[in-house]
């Protein structure tokens, strides 16, 4: 039976910034095989698999509740194949979105619940639910998630490490801004661009207009976003086509090729066959003034509703940035976002605190955050361990019976060992700690003096985080507080 309401489910992680812009391509892919088989596809669903998530509690198809890498995309993807709303799933790569073998098996029960199962294939993977040989192999695929790429990615380590000794270009992959894709050759244009950026970071540029230079403290230079801006303002094009943002113009003019020195992991290992576009010793103070000015611009770190707040139109979470009127959280479309939503921070901020301090008066609550504080966290962490171990002796045997080569148990272990190392961190992790430092004493005292990262772990260990409706433009610049819809737990 063919899928007449499938879901396509395309992913954007936050390794590459070129990635949103992959989104598109991955649906006409989906589109694409859908067709060929014959499916319709109902609905789009894009997981925004970046590293802004984190493990937390969520609440699995059977009604119990279990620590799950948060995929919100993913999650929504089960529970609309569970209520039978959809009726076929199609990933772009199925093995890379489940690549938590426990996602897998969440998966897997909805797949099996249904008589014929629920159809379920991928575009660039092999990924297949059909039949008991395949759940088979889709679990070792899983568990040894990446391997092939990560094989690949050693055999291409090994040829750049050999190019690197040369001081010859790596070639392949993106194509670094300033130099052409083969030989290395610098484009002068992208180059001028290149010196610009230096020098409004170092705030010695002679391009600024009077009224630009006001505003500028010398000492500081331009920050990034400013500069960022001021280019896409000018369609100064990026070397993959995406609008600049604060990150990407730190990111080209750091770049140890840019000072005609050749790189290798994150290492210089000496000078570069390719000239310099910025001299060595310019370049160094360059990196060195950004370097310091992160500390003191990481909005990750400020923002304390990164990861609490989902834009009500495309379902993303909604990012701290800069914006014109100051801080605020939006949709942000460098991220692949519709850009539809944005709040100013400090209203979010002040109604969400008000709403927490309210919550936070109420003995109820205060109970369950006792609770979480103590056991439950701690109780499902050691339960993972559990299965994690007996995973590790179920690979071993799949070894033993050469179900499974010595490379792929070698990956697979690597992976579960990663998660172990993960789980005993929970065991001891922060949230009990800061809970029981807030329920201490003067809670609403003790909430004030949390650091932002802690106020969050608190925020979610209260609420499953809030949607964020549009502005209504009766308000004026008033903050509608009921433009905060809490997302409802499942
Ligand atoms: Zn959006």
């Amino acid at each position: 039976m063919k899928p007449r309401a499938a879901i396509l489910l395309v992913r954007i992680s936050d390794d590459k910034a070129g990635d949103a812009a992959g989104v598109g391509r991955q649906e006409d892919d989906g589109r694409t095989l859908a067709d060929r088989l014959g499916w319709t596809i109902a609905e789009v669903i894009v997981e925004n698999d970046t590293s802004a998530y984190k493990r937390r509690k969520v609440r699995l198809p059977d009604g119990t509740t279990a620590l799950r890498t948060v995929r919100p995309g993913f999650r929504s993807a089960l529970d609309k194949l569970a209520s039978g709303e959809r009726d076929g799933l199609l990933a772009w790569d199925l093995d890379r979105t489940a690549r938590d073998p426990r996602d897998l098996e969440d998966l897997i029960d909805i797949v099996e619940s249904r008589n014929p199962r629920i159809p379920v294939t991928s575009v660039t993977g092999s990924l297949r639910l059909d039949t008991d040989g395949d759940i088979t192999m889709a679990r070792v695929l899983v568990a040894v998630a990446n391997k092939s790429s990560r094989d690949t990615a050693r055999r291409v380590a090994r040829k750049h490490e050999a190019l690197a000794a040369e001081g010859k270009p790596g070639g392949g992959g993106f194509r670094g801004y300033g130099f052409t894709a083969e030989g290395h050759e610098v484009v002068e244009d992208e180059a001028k661009v290149l010196r610009e950026i230096g020098a409004r970071i170092l705030g010695d540029w002679d391009g600024w207009t009077d009224e630009q230079r006001g505003r500028i403290d010398p000492e500081l230079g331009e920050s990034l976003h400013s500069i960022a801006e001021d280019l896409n303002y000018r369609e100064v094009p990026t070397a993959t086509g995406v609008p600049w943002s604060g990150r990407s113009v730190g990111s080209v003019v750091s770049k140890a090729s840019v000072a005609g020195l050749r790189s290798h992991k994150g290492e210089v290992v000496g000078p570069a066959v390719w000239d310099a576009i910025v001299p060595k010793d310019r370049w160094e103070e360059i990196c060195l003034r950004l370097a310091q000015r992160a500390g003191t611009t990481d909005l990750t770190l400020q923002r304390w509703l990164n990861g609490v707040l989902r834009c009500s139109k495309c379902g993303r979470m909604l990012e701290g940035s800069h914006g014109n009127g100051g801080p605020r959280y939006w949709c942000a479309t460098p991220r692949g976002g519709c850009g539809k939503i944005a709040v100013k921070a400090s209203f979010v901020e002040d109604e969400v605190e008000r709403q927490v301090l309210d919550l936070l008066s109420r003995p109820k609550v205060l109970h369950r955050l006792q609770r979480v504080a103590t056991t439950e966290v701690s109780e499902a962490a050691r339960q993972e361990l559990a299965e994690d171990e007996e995973q590790l002796k179920e690979l071993a045997r799949m070894w033993a019976k050469r179900e499974i080569t010595f490379a792929e148990y070698r990956e697979a272990r690597s992976l579960i060992d990663e998660r172990v190392k993960a789980s005993r961190a929970l065991v001891v992790s922060a949230t009990p700690r800061i809970l029981r430092g807030l329920l201490a004493g003067d809670v609403q005292a003790s909430w004030k003096r949390l650091t932002p990262a802690d106020k969050r772990e608190v925020i979610l260990a209260l609420i499953p985080g809030y949607d964020v409706l549009p502005h209504d433009r009766r308000y004026g610049n008033k903050f509608n507080p009921d433009r905060l819809a809490p997302i409802k737990s499942k």
